[in-house]
């Protein structure tokens, strides 16, 4: 039989705010343990939270980049549960009156997956589990300001999954609101899944796997499931709804872990909280804040720059990248041989190296190399230099005497005796005028020791053999 795999992901991401979302102990990550913290955030009895504005904002901001509609009236509640992570004993979060509603990503394939809602929300502890000592818990990231972004199961395949929460990524990442860094559990995801037969309207029972932070484990997660479920049907069993209890089920443990709804958790409105209002005026103005986002970015680069979309796509992946990109092409009106540039030799260094050139280190060799002052080749050396260093692409070329400060003459001086001492490939010319010719130009170029213009020096060539 032929299945069908639903997918719907809940994606937290920590908001890149500098203070807490109700205290204003400082949102820190790798702080000593326990030292961002106050009554507020530990959950202290009579401590009394206030809603940090600049988390709403960006909330705000992370749902006009995906395309929501803002709510006039978002309301705090608190969801009840005890976890030794959630002091309080239960967490402030979002239910009936989100921020955010709709929205959507459209995939490479041109599926749309549509967002339910995104909400905002306080991050709890964490629990450090050592065989020695047991386990502690850090309060630390308890109160941390989280977006949970909630989508419809429009997806279907691991592969889907990845793109979405890739894209989704990016879009936070370039608006600032979040800067999405998964290894340190910025960024984590959890995936419901179900199937269905092929076609069919009705879904399946689902499981949820939880805190899934890297783009390994969401893939793998989701085969994995996926293949334990059709076993599981196909063998005549039926799915639980259950969390986390994708390779261990039985039956007493279901009952125990089964997946909570909504009314388990007994949501009601924070009496500390007044209900937030949000005006369209300040949405207007959280709006103009927006930067060009990765997809319109990509549209600019392929019909302003007429960039290939292969570069435009590659330059998008990554906000330091474009950002760079940009600022290379208000230097020099060159978008290609930057993206050329850019594309072999920036990339090749960044696969172990953070980025240690500036746009105006760049464009200098670009444009020495383009007016011909110095050679391709001396070009890529230069840029080999420049690397980590604040000197300037002039002054390096001058030092270490790239600069092709020869006449016309003096070059066709020096081609005409390299042609003399090599009698003998002449009339191989006729042949094989292009082996013939790369030899004569390196040559030249050894002569020259890589300054002369390799271009004037075969347009001389070609005329000279004809
Ligand atoms: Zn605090």
């Amino acid at each position: 039989m032929d299945w069908d795999v639903v997918i719907g992901l809940e994606v937290h991401a920590e908001l890149n705010t500098n203070s807490k979302v109700f205290c204003s102990c400082k949102n820190e990550y790798g702080s000593a343990p326990n030292t961002n913290c106050c009554p507020v955030c530990i959950g202290l009895p009579g401590a009394l939270p206030v809603l940090n504005k600049q988390a709403v904002k960006y909330t705000i901001k992370a749902g006009l980049a995906l395309g929501c509609n803002i709510n006039d009236i978002a309301i705090m509640e608190r969801k009840n549960y005890f976890y030794p992570d959630l002091s309080k004993a239960y967490q402030i979060s979002q239910l009936v009156k989100p921020i955010c509603l709709n929205g959507g990503i459209k995939l490479s394939n041109g599926k749309f997956v549509r967002l339910n809602r995104i909400h905002l929300e306080e991050d709890a502890g964490k629990l450090i589990h050592n065989e020695n000592i047991g386990s502690l818990i850090d309060y630390n990231r308890g109160g941390v300001p989280l977006i949970e972004i909630v989508t419809e199961p429009d997806i279907s395949s691991a592969d889907e999954a990845v793109e979405f929460v890739t894209k989704l990524r990016n879009t936070l990442i370039y608006t600032g609101v979040a800067q999405c860094k998964m290894e340190e559990g910025g960024m984590r995801c959890d995936v419901n899944l179900s199937i269905k037969p092929k076609g069919s309207e009705t879904f399946g029972t689902r499981t949820e796997m939880k805190n899934l932070n890297s783009f390994k484990m969401i893939e793998r997660a989701i085969k994995v499931e996926t293949e334990r479920q059709i076993d599981l049907i196909e063998g005549g069993g039926k799915v639980v709804q259950e969390t986390r209890r994708w390779d261990d089920v039985n039956e007493e443990t279901v009952a125990m872990r089964s997946k909570e709804t909504s009314q388990d958790y007994r949501y009601f409105p924070d009496p500390d909280i007044l209900a937030v209002t949000i005006s369209r005026q300040d949405v207007e103005d959280i709006r103009k804040t927006l930067p060009l986002l990765p997809e319109q970015l990509k549209d600019k680069f392929v019909n302003e720059y007429n960039l290939p979309e292969y570069d435009a796509d590659v330059i998008i992946k990554d906000k330091e990248i474009s950002t760079f990109y940009l600022k290379c092409v208000e230097l020099l009106n060159e978008p290609k041989q930057i993206s050329n540039w850019l594309m072999t030799n920036v990339l090749a260094k960044l696969k172990d190296d953070t980025l240690q050139i500036t746009p105006k280190q760049l464009t200098d060799i670009i444009s020495l190399v383009l007016n011909r002052k110095i050679s391709k080749q001396n070009g890529v050396e230069l840029f080999e230099l420049i690397w980590g260093t604040t000197d300037d692409a002039l002054k390096i070329a001058t030092n270490k005497k790239m600069i092709n400060d020869m006449s016309a003459d003096e070059l066709y001086k020096i081609i005409d005796e390299i042609l003399v001492n090599n009698p003998q490939v002449i009339p191989q010319y006729k042949t094989e005028p292009d082996k013939i010719l790369n030899f004569l130009t390196g040559q030249t170029m050894r002569q020259t020791k890589g300054k002369a213009d390799s271009k004037l020096v075969r347009e001389y060539l070609i005329n000279k053999l004809k």
